[in-house]
């Protein structure tokens, strides 16, 4: 069955051909008529399926004629990375046909995104949170919305994200298409979605979440501290050309990552405590080959599209069985194949057999034959919990006293300011600052202290702004920032800019 049978504009199929898609994949077959006439769809088919084309080309053909500059769709993400990916799928499905799109996504700045609310590209990628920042403006509306689509679906409804889910979609139109897309659909995540619906065409939802097909999955006992010399001598012996590792924590991710750098294996790393330049680096040089190997948390199990991706490595067992389905789900997309690896050290067993009641298999365990599975570990991965948090401590303490050695240089006598230091911070915040009062603050004085005496002139500006604040900045104390800006020297800005 070949693309242009489902009534898809000659634009658009001539878009699919030269992307290489030859037929539509079973859920294009599936999803694509009944999201072209507009309802609302329900969907499960497992990961590398093409269900981002099965919902951007049906979105693609309702717009096309439609005029431009009203944001009429809306697909939301749970990654800045999902979100990206999609908004490049859609500029490649949408090159002929001159409907607009953007990304909107937190980490990087908001000025170009807010140009495409003011101009109304028509298809907006967005993660909620960073939606929602834009919301609280007077330039995201968002009237015109015509179609809602929930990528990762089941993600997106789960505790983590729902409360921002029920937050924006309070800001689209009631009257739309909704539809809703994922490789896993737990059944109470199903019912759920019930509230967002109507009439939905359920789509393979009685299929039991697996991974995909061409994944060949094999687990590696091993015990934890040697892990990460296992998976070095994986990487020496050439097998693996490409890898994906997912790691439990950011702490993990980092450590393992540092080990492979001392054992000049090439890689990056790419977690939520990553700047957004950082992670995108990260993706991309290991997209065009520059990193054999990506270590990563579950930022990266969801949705995130590897071209010919061979390997996947489950560095620790995931907690939950969707994770585990998603993770190797990186691997073997498109109709490839791939490998998908579990290292296993005892501890984990539990997490295993919960994972293979799910996927309703055993997975063959693998021993790397010559390798030492009694030796000790020359280096230990992870630093425990405990010296962690005496280091934290230790450089908070380093930083106080550092902080309070500058502030007394900095007041020279101490009553020549007129007295104590003490809790002055929030006297200058709470007095209105910025009001250089008679003209009296030092020059370089920085985010002084104003002696309590200092703080009675500013009272009037104090209390024009006194019921708003705790809260978020009233128009009062916006003008009364912008005041302080103006290089007074006394009373630093109240409250970090949002
Ligand atoms: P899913 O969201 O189901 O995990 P994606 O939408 O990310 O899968 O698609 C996986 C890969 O398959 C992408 O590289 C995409 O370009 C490709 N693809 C999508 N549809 C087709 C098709 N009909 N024929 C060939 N490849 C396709
Ligand atoms: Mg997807």
């Amino acid at each position: 069955m070949p693309f242009a049978t489902f009534g898809l504009h000659p634009d658009l199929v001539r878009a699919t051909r030269e992307l290489g898609f030859t037929r539509p994949t079973p859920i294009q077959e599936q999803a694509i008529p009944p999201a072209i006439a507009g309802k609302d769809v329900l969907a499960c088919a497992m990961t590398g399926s093409g269900k981002t084309a099965a919902f951007l080309l049906p979105i693609l053909e309702r717009l096309r004629t439609k005029p431009r500059g009203r944001t009429r769709a809306l697909v939301l993400a749970p990654t800045r990375e999902l979100a990206a990916q999609i908004h490049a799928h859609l500029e490649e499905l949408a090159v002929h046909t001159g409907v607009t799109g953007a990304a909107v996504f937190g980490g990087v700045g908001m000025a170009p995104q807010e140009h495409a609310f003011r101009s109304g590209v028509d298809v907006i990628a967005a993660t909620p949170g960073r939606l929602l920042d834009h919301f609280r403006q007077p330039y995201a509306r968002l009237e015109h919305l015509e179609v809602v689509v929930l990528d990762e679906a089941d993600r997106m409804l789960d505790m983590g994200f729902l409360p921002d889910i029920r937050r924006v979609l309070k800001h689209l139109p009631t009257k739309r298409q909704t539809m809703l897309f994922s490789a896993t659909m737990p059944a109470p995540i199903v019912e759920l979605s019930r509230e967002m619906l109507h009439q939905p065409v359920a789509v393979n939802l009685e299929r039991k979440a697996a991974p995909a097909v061409g994944i060949t999955q094999a687990v590696y006992p091993v015990p934890s501290e040697l892990k990460a010399a296992l998976f070095a001598e994986l990487m020496n012996r050439g097998e693996i050309r490409q890898v994906i590792v997912f790691t439990r924590t950011k702490h993990r991710a980092n450590r393992l990552a540092d080990y492979l750098d001392r054992h000049a294996i090439s890689n990056a790393r790419i977690h939520g405590n990553r700047s957004q330049a950082q992670r995108t680096d990260a993706l991309a040089g290991f997209k065009d080959g520059r990193y054999k190997v990506l270590v990563a948390t579950d930022i990266v199990a969801r949705g995130i599209d590897v071209e010919a991706l061979g390997h996947v490595l489950n560095f620790d067992v995931p907690h939950v069985p969707e994770d585990y389905i998603h993770r190797v789900g990186r691997t073997a997309r498109a109709e490839a194949t791939g490998e998908a690896f579990t290292f296993v050290s005892p501890e984990e067993r539990e997490d295993l057999q919960r994972i293979e009641r799910a996927i309703g298999k055993r997975l063959p365990e693998v021993r790397l034959p010559g390798f030492d599975y009694a030796k000790k570990p020359a280096e230990k991965l992870e630093i425990p919990l405990a010296d962690r948090i005496a280091a934290i401590r230790a450089r908070k303490a380093e930083e106080r006293a550092r902080a309070k050695a500058k502030a007394e240089r900095r007041d020279g006598a101490p009553q020549g300011r007129g007295g104590s230091s003490g809790g002055s911070a929030s006297a200058g915040r709470a007095s209105g600052g910025g009001r250089p009062g008679g003209g009296s603050g030092r020059p370089g004085s920085g985010r002084p202290a104003p002696a309590p005496g200092r703080s009675a002139p500013a009272a009037p500006s104090g209390q024009a702004g006194a019921p708003g604040a705790p809260g978020a900045p009233t128009a009062a104390r916006r003008r009364r920032r912008r005041r302080g800006g103006s290089g007074s020297g006394a009373g630093g800005p109240p409250a970090p800019a949002r």
